[in-house]
């Protein structure tokens, strides 16, 4: 395996820097939502993530598949809106996927992260192009397995997987919701960036700068 791998103390890192950065954008992401659905997802995503936070603080043990399984249980019943059973969705399939494994390669990551992506779509019912958070997740899979394909470092094919994200994030605006509560708006919806796809951006990015640092706390 060439370049560093990605174990339970780098997962641990990776939902720190997310709950972060969830923190710092609440009150962003919630203004978001309050445009195209109810106002609270900012609230929502922080609220859980506060959670996983203290519960990576009572207990960060185990394999980087058990770490984030626990993250994504906090999760499911910490957040009541659609965001936090999808987020669940994400991080449960991506550690079930990771199985035993001490330590991820990159490709190890990727694979976990598409698991995530298909177990996303099935249970929201959505694909990309419909305004969701998928708009940002789909495109950093794709771009995490190209950079991969192509021999990158995994923290190189993270920061190209972020930049996909925010490009995906960016290109919600112009979109028509399909799926959750912004497509009661229909064509009203079309003009404001999704909050999940913006919240989503924040976790590929965090991925990518808990690869980038192994020394940050
Ligand atoms: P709620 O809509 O229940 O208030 P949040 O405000 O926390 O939940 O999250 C809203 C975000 O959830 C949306 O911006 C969208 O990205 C995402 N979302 C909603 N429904 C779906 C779905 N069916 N599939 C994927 N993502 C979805
Ligand atoms: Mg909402």
């Amino acid at each position: 395996m060439t370049g560093p791998s990605v174990d339970a103390a780098t997962v641990a890192r990776w939902l720190r820097g997310f709950a972060a950065a969830v923190a710092r954008e609440r009150d962003a992401l919630t203004e978001l939502d309050s445009a195209i659905g109810d106002a609270d997802h900012g609230l929502n995503l922080d609220r859980g993530m506060s959670a996983v936070l203290a519960q990576i603080d009572r207990d960060g043990s185990g394999t980087p598949s058990q770490v984030l399984k626990r993250a994504g249980m906090t999760l499911v019943s910490t957040v009541g809106g659609a965001s936090g059973p999808l987020y669940g969705t994400l991080l449960m399939r991506m550690a079930s996927a990771w199985g035993d494994s001490e330590a991820l390669s990159g490709n190890g990551f990727a694979v976990g992260l598409r698991a995530g992506l298909d177990g996303v779509a099935a249970r929201g019912r959505a694909q990309p192009g419909d305004k969701t958070m998928l708009d940002a997740l789909s495109p950093a899979c794709d771009r995490l397995d190209a950079e991969l394909a192509e021999e990158a470092s995994l923290p190189r094919a993270l920061a190209g997987a972020a930049a996909a994200a925010e490009a995906g994030r960016d290109a919600t605006v112009p979109m028509v919701a399909h799926k959750g509560r912004a497509s009661y708006l229909g064509e009203r919806s079309a003009g404001h960036q999704d909050p999940g796809a913006t919240s989503m951006a924040l976790l590929i990015r965090a991925a990518a700068e808990a690869l980038r640092d192994p020394a940050g706390g």
